[in-house]
């Protein structure tokens, strides 16, 4: 079983945790699951399989790359969230359609996007939620 980052950073308020693990150099991946039984892949990992049933589901860590399905820019919402807040999913390059933040001023679909880990909202108390997002491949 890979880290996740919530296993391995303890007290950082992160979304999207069990999506987010150390990878082998110790860099953030995007961590999901692959059904035995039909082979469906998806984002997060689940315990049983929403397509047949089944719950034999393994670890597999997701490419980091992908394109940029549809997404959506909101300006009202929860408050521990940044605003406007862009929101989207992305067709990874091995088929698994991912819901994620977007980090960036203006999207394309049909665009490359690539995984990182950013800081996506605040709290009331003032501590960084830290989580999952895609963000056009030329870093903009
Ligand atoms: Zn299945």
């Amino acid at each position: 079983m890979l880290e996740t980052l919530d296993r391995a950073v303890g007290g950082e308020r992160l979304i999207g945790a069990a999506a987010i693990a150390r990878g082998a150099n110790g860099e953030p991946v995007l961590l999901g699951c692959k059904c035995t039984a039909c082979q469906k892949e998806m984002v997060p990992p689940v315990s049983v399989c929403p397509v047949c049933g089944g719950e034999d589901m393994r670890e597999a860590v997701q490419p980091d790359e992908g394109v940029l399905y549809s997404y959506t820019v909101v300006h009202v919402g929860p408050k521990r969230f940044r605003r406007p807040l862009a929101l989207g999913y992305v067709d990874l390059d091995n088929g698994v359609r991912v819901f994620s933040h977007l980090e960036g001023d203006t999207f394309k679909i049909g665009e490359r996007m690539k995984f990182d880990v950013a800081i996506v909202g605040r709290d009331p108390d003032e501590t960084d939620l830290t989580g999952y997002v895609f963000r056009k491949e030329n870093g903009q």
